[in-house]
């Protein structure tokens, strides 16, 4: 190999001249001098000019035990000599059975049929399409619509898309979307029933939803929801009890709960999975970002034996399910897939989490005493810190300030990479951070939101 084949000079030209990024304004990105990332090493990320930057973000949410992990490297070797890729249409594989079968073990109660595919989006494009197919079979054709939340993300397809509730990504595009129910959801530092503390509402958010459903379920197939966390709408969470009473819900309408925990789960919020912080057996479950441990895209929806029994009939029922995608089970994501899951109890990763979880909320709770932070909200290992223009009256920086951006920007420059949700400054580390590597990162987008709001 020849690593000098390209000077980091020629890469950022070509980068320039025939790579576009996803969310990013290229006509911005052209004018900078881009990091170009060669190499990783445990929660680093190091670049062609040797720089390290610790990964802050989990290289988009999906990191879980570093990078480069010589176990994981090596399950992904070994799998490559065995077999690349087979299909699962018509054939069955050895990783992907293997998996679904240590996955069961694992998902909540009940959740025991897996359905593949490759990132989150198509695992959500699966959850909508199985929902209304299921209701199809049921006698229910008319159960069509969903009942999905303001600020929620699903992904970036079109399904996925209407069902989300984000308008700067999702505007654009209404007149290629179908039509949802839109709920309320809570986002208590700016609650839209004007309670200015959570512990006095009462939830009262939760009459709302009753509400649409009292009018709607009738015509829904299901209801979509983040679990705990809203992720990309700004790391919002959910008051204690939310999840479980939107689960009431659902049974008591008939409707189908599809719980998204693309970003929840593998540990993120302190448990496996988010709903098993409440108790919750949703009845139909998408998994991906954290699921091959950031190595590979993989992605399954999980349901129970109760919906996976609707759609069997003779062949000429038509009550297959009629979809599927071309790398659906790639064995050497299920091979990392796999391993990842034997660290996570080897290694007890989720009780090392509880003691990170607990002085990240301490470590966050002193952020909160800066002029500019208005809220700090917090879910396991994930966070948000979100940056106001005006503390007292909760007043916004404009978007068009690039508050996020900048304090980021600024982070990079001491050696930390995150990338913001707006004005939301987010935290969400490779779980196995050490407490060190996490206190250099409370650090550094400490002294970077001071230098960035406070000159
Ligand atoms: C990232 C994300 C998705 C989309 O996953 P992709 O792999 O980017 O398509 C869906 N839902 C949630 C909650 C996510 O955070």
């Amino acid at each position: 190999m020849d690593d000098s084949r390209y000077t980091t000079e020629q890469l950022r030209q070509l980068d320039k001249r025939h790579v576009w990024h996803p969310f990013t304004q290229m006509q911005d990105w052209d004018l900078e001098d881009q990091i170009v990332i060669e190499r990783g090493a445990g929660c680093w990320l190091i670049d062609t000019e040797g720089g390290r930057y610790l990964d802050g973000v989990a290289s988009m949410w999906t990191n879980v035990h570093g990078h480069c992990h010589p176990e994981l490297n090596a399950a992904l070797k070994q799998q490559v000599d065995r077999l690349e890729h087979s299909t699962l249409l018509g054939l069955a594989s050895e990783q992907s059975i293997m998996l679904a079968a240590e996955l069961a073990k694992i998902t909540p109660p009940g959740l025991d049929r897996f359905f593949y595919s490759d990132n989150g989006s198509t695992a959500m494009e699966v959850a909508v399409k199985m929902a209304y197919q299921y209701q199809v079979h049921g006698g229910h054709p008319e159960r069509s619509r969903f009942i999905t939340f303001k600020n929620a993300y699903h992904g970036d397809t079109l399904g996925a898309v209407s069902i989300g509730g984000i308008g700067i990504y999702h505007t654009t595009f209404k007149p290629l979307m179908f039509e949802t129910i839109q709920a309320s959801a809570p986002y208590c530092y700016r609650c839209e029933l004007g309670f200015q503390d959570q512990r006095s509402c009462g939830m009262r958010c939760m009459d709302a939803l009753e509400s649409l459903l009292q009018e709607h379920a009738g015509l829904c197939a299901g209801l979509v929801i983040e679990p705990l966390l809203q992720g990309a709408g700004g790391m919002l969470v959910q008051p204690t009890g939310f999840l479980a009473a939107v689960r009431e819900l659902c049974t008591r309408y008939g409707v189908l709960m599809i719980a998204d925990e693309v970003a929840t789960g593998f540990g993120r919020t302190g448990s496996m999975f988010a709903c098993q912080r409440e108790n919750v057996v949703p009845d139909i479950m998408a998994l991906s970002k954290g699921i091959a441990a950031g190595y590979l895209p993989l992605a399954v929806t999980v349901t129970t034996d109760h919906v996976y029994s609707a759609f069997l009939g003779s062949y000429s029922d038509l009550k297959t399910f009629f979809h599927g995608h071309t790398f659906t089970g790639n064995p050497l994501a299920c091979a990392v897939g796999l391993k990842s899951l034997e660290l996570f109890e080897r290694d007890s990763i989720i009780d090392h989490l509880q003691h990170k979880i607990e002085w990240l909320e301490n470590r966050l709770k002193l952020l909160l005493e800066m002029s500019h932070v208005g809220d700090v909200r917090q879910c396991g290992m994930a966070a948000g810190i979100e940056l106001v223009e005006n503390k007292q009256t909760r007043q916004a920086y404009p978007w068009e300030q690039k508050i996020g951006i900048r304090v980021c920007c600024e982070a990079r420059k001491s050696g930390v990479f995150s990338r913001p949700l707006g004005n939301t400054i987010v935290i969400y580390p490779p779980l196995v951070i050490s407490e060190s590597e996490l206190e250099l990162l409370l650090d550094v987008l400490q002294q970077s939101i001071k230098k960035v709001t406070e000159s």
